[in-house]
């Protein structure tokens, strides 16, 4: 492509119509931006700093894309715990049957898995970033990749830089930012458009690991013999806060679904105390009465190993566990052995680095956002997805947050670009 050019091209009709939207990040959020700026007859353009679009949304597919939950709504939104406010009126605007409409309109047919979680019947993302793509091509929608915002210039004037280091300057009648949280760096959101905005005077909450593994010492022989072990069917609790589903054991620790749910929990724990203690309930579906009958009737020549295995039925990697937390001092009355498979106490003592986690949490304060998604200190600047600050467990949440706040911001956009009562309301 001819960048000259196509900047000439993008700039030299600012006094005709279509007004130019400018979408920075063509992640999931930036591309549903996109697509409903441009379905508002505005010419829109997609800045991408990588060489291709939708590398994170790429990756998600590698886990069978899990686009958004069955739940009611209202538990649904209840996943995003304390920042349920910030992303509520986007997810009821574009809820998980508009998505799941949206997805099967870009021919992605999708299915209910058996733990609500919904899905494209192919199980990945590729098909339907095509799709994506040729749609927003056939609207008119251009795409610049190997473009890196660098900075937002006094008359929002976007300063880019391209493959060869050159800068060029993008004019616009809006802009929407969507350049994702801080996790997996390597796929194109590297979090540092945080400087950038906090030198532009808005509040940004430090960008922290979420949905990914906790730190617990455990001792050298569980680390390398259980590494990579599911620990299945358990509960795990962590400030009054407790969640069923497998966790699996890592040289450093645990992660895995029960675990990235209580990321909220555990950050706050960590933030108060620097150590958050996790209960393991390695046998949720039994009360502890019934375990201890269990232990109490085990075959008395059995060794320590193979009565929990047989009369507990826990794991090898589940009796590893319980060796380390106690020491390997395990109790010999029943029941104080039941309690304690039922409330393994566990030591955390960090997160995983956020450039191995799913997600991120912090990102924009969302007091700097207004009911539109502009941001209230720089008007005609609308901002979506991960880079905003909510927090959300895996389950197709994240997703479904991404993409219902690209299209808020595309429809907030459309309403300033359009005049009307949106425009009116962003010019107080
Ligand atoms: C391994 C993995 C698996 C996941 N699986 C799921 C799942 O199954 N379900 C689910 O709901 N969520 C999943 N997620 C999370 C989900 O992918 C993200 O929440 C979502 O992609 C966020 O969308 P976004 O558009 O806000 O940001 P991103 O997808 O991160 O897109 C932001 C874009 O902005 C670009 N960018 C950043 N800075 C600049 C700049 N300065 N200039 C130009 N461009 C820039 C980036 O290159 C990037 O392309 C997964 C994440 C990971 C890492």
């Amino acid at each position: 492509m001819d960048i000259d050019a196509e900047h000439r091209r993008l700039v030299s009709d600012r006094e005709g119509q279509p007004r130019h939207v400018v979408v920075v990040g063509a992640g999931p959020a930036g591309l549903m931006a996109a697509e409903v700026a441009a379905a508002a007859v505005h010419r829109v353009t997609v800045v991408e700093r990588m060489p291709s679009a939708g590398r994170k949304l790429l990756m998600a597919g590698r886990g069978g894309l899990n686009l958004t939950h069955s739940e009611d709504l209202e538990p649904f939104l209840g996943r995003y715990g304390t920042t349920r406010p910030v992303v509520e009126t986007a997810v009821r605007a574009f809820p998980p049957s508009a998505l799941i409409a949206w997805a099967e309109g870009l021919g992605q047919p999708t299915f209910i898995g058996s733990s609500g979680r919904v899905f494209p019947r192919a199980m990945k993302a590729s098909p339907l970033l095509r799709a994506w793509l040729a749609r927003l091509e056939h609207a008119g929608v251009t795409l610049l990749t190997r473009h890196r915002l660098v900075g937002i210039a006094p008359g929002r004037t976007l300063v880019l830089e391209g493959p060869d280091g050159a800068r060029i300057e993008l004019e616009n009648d809006a802009i929407v930012l969507a350049l994702g949280g801080g996790s997996w760096p390597r796929l194109g959101s590297d979090g540092r458009w945080t400087a950038l905005l906090a030198a532009l005077g808005t509040d940004i909450h430090p960008l922290q690991p979420s949905n990914g593994g906790v730190a617990i010492a455990w001792s050298p022989q569980t680390a390398e013999r259980f590494a990579g072990a599911p620990l299945k069917r358990i509960a795990v609790s962590c400030r009054s806060v407790t969640q069923r589903g497998e966790a699996i054991v890592t040289r450093t620790g645990l992660e895995g679904g029960a675990i990235y749910a209580l990321s909220p929990a555990i950050r706050d724990g960590l933030g108060r105390d620097a150590v958050a203690a996790l209960l393991l309930d390695l046998r949720p579906d039994i009360e502890t009465d019934a375990l201890a009958t269990r232990i109490a009737g085990a075959r008395k020549g059995d060794s320590r190993s193979n009565m929990l295995r047989k009369a507990a039925q826990l794991s090898p990697a589940a009796i590893a566990v319980l060796r380390d937390a106690t020491g390997n001092d395990l109790p010999a009355d029943p029941t104080a052995l039941a309690a304690l498979i039922k409330a393994v106490p566990l030591r955390v003592t960090g997160l995983m680095d956020i450039e191995h986690a799913i997600s991120s949490a912090g990102g924009i304060a969302g007091h700097e956002i207004d009911p539109h998604f502009m941001l209230r200190k720089l008007p005609g600047v609308f901002v979506a997805g991960e880079m905003i600050d909510w927090d959300a467990p895996t389950g197709g949440y994240l997703l479904q947050a991404s993409l219902a706040t690209g299209f808020a911001a595309g429809r907030g956009v459309a309403e300033y670009l359009g005049g009307g009562r949106g425009a009116r309301l962003h010019a107080k």
